[in-house]
């Protein structure tokens, strides 16, 4: 290919954690990597929580200074109210801005060159009836609409997957899940504490959460899953407002400094062809976070990394063949988890008031660390086993989520 400006060897579509990942780890196999991204700065405008877990996180690098830990998980139900207590912080919230940013240094001292104020407006498309992607055409401020030349176009966009989608990849996004949240100065909020509220009456088909991110601050948000629930977040969150001020204290102040929102899809892991003509899918745009909580940033990490170095190992064959290790390091690390966490999402997207305080009074029979490995979406087989002990009814409740999905599937 000719090495001009506007060729490369990989170009990714989005600055998320995803694709951030992906370059940084392309490119310090040596590839010639550009990100396209549409906004004016990496991880702006902030669309998520950052609710996350200390240990991936730190096997996957990211540095303490990235989070904020918590040490106390709460979950308040209709009539219910369950606190697991961690001697050792085992939750955590990210400093969304400053982990992006972080994962983008990395892409960049790898060499890696960030375009940002770059959106891309479709695929560039060549071969028997144009379905080889050979590129992307970006239109930005300061070159208008131009072609950018790439041997593969790695789909990161985030929710919409669009070029993915277009390439007959992977689904649309029939369920997904809407969310608003409040960054609030709150200091009179028990800055170790993160609290999940379910029931009809705060979120039904969803949850809403209170995130203490460090300095005084915490995330409030609410989030539910369309289309089962038509309910409004919006609404939801002036609800939740005064929930949280009955924990908080309501004589201690608390505003808001920022409003984040965005949407998560909801589809089936596996739903997801990862690697297509020309053209690789991570991160939300492949479906890879987890669907019980709407956790996706450590998974579009890891996900962007396995993906950056397939690319490189590939050796410059980047048909399907030359790509497997991508999506069978994928299935193989996360794809049985998240087949879970996408079955229960379905199960537990119709619970009432009254299924939710069952299932929270499971949740109390569970140890910390039982109840942790819940919370992170991580059903291993130890986990099973010490669960059969515990609250043998727990493990067969989940057994019928996921053998339902599969006969709906079969
Ligand atoms: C309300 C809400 C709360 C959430 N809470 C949490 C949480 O607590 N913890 C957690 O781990 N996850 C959470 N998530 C999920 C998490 O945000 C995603 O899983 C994660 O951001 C996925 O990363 P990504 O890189 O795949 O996509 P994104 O982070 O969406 O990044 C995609 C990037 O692509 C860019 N882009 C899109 N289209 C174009 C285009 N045409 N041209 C150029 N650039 C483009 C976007 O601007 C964006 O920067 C939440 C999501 C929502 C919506």
């Amino acid at each position: 290919m000719r090495d001009t400006a506007d060729s490369a060897d990989v170009v990714v579509v989005g600055g998320g954690p995803a694709g951030l990942a992906t370059a940084a780890e392309a490119a310090r196999g040596g590839l010639k990597v550009v990100v396209c991204e549409r906004n004016h700065a990496i991880g702006e405008p902030v669309r998520t929580s950052g609710g996350s877990f200390v240990r991936p996180l730190r096997r996957l690098g990211v540095p303490e200074s990235c989070w904020h830990p918590v040490h106390r998980i709460r979950v308040i139900g209709p009539t219910t109210d369950v606190v697991k207590t961690y001697r050792r912080a085992v939750g955590c919230v990210l400093d969304v801005r400053g982990t992006y940013q972080w994962l983008a240094a990395q892409a960049v001292e790898a060499g890696a060159t960030i375009r940002l104020k770059a959106p891309v407006e479709g695929p560039l498309r060549a071969g028997a009836g144009g379905r080889r992607v050979t590129g992307v055409r970006v239109r930005d401020p300061f070159r208008g609409a131009h072609d950018l030349h790439a041997r593969i176009v790695v789909d990161a966009s985030g929710h919409t997957g669009f070029l993915a989608r277009d390439a007959g990849m992977r689904p649309r996004n029939e369920r997904s899940a809407v969310g608003i949240e409040l960054e609030l100065h709150a200091p009179g909020y028990d800055a170790d504490e993160a609290i999940f509220w379910l029931g009809d009456d705060v979120a039904p088909g969803g949850y809403g959460w209170a995130f203490p991110c460090g300095n005084g601050r915490v995330r409030l948000g609410v989030g539910v899953v369309r289309p089962e629930s038509d309910a409004e977040p919006r609404v939801l969150l002036d609800g939740l407002l005064d929930a949280f001020r009955a924990v908080a204290g309501t004589t201690s102040p608390a505003g808001a400094l920022e409003l984040h929102s965005g949407l998560m899809p909801v589809i089936p892991p596996r739903a997801t062809q990862l690697v297509g003509d020309g053209l690789l899918v991570v991160g939300d745009a492949a479906g890879q976070g987890s669907t019980l909580l709407g956790e996706g940033i450590r998974y579009a990490i890891s996900a962007g990394r396995l993906a950056g170095r397939a690319l490189v190992d590939a050796g410059g064959d980047y048909s399907a063949h030359g790509l497997a290790a991508y999506p069978r390091g994928w299935r193989r690390s996360t794809g049985r988890d998240l087949a879970i966490s996408y079955a229960v999402n379905k199960r537990i997207v119709d619970y009432g008031d009254t299924d939710w305080d069952r299932a929270i009074r499971r949740l109390d029979r569970l140890t910390p660390k039982q109840a942790a490995r819940v919370f992170a979406s991580e059903f291993s087989a130890r986990w099973a086993l010490g669960v059969l002990i515990t609250d043998p009814s727990l493990l067969a409740s989940l057994a019928r989520a996921v053998s339902r999905r599969a006969a709906g599937r079969a």
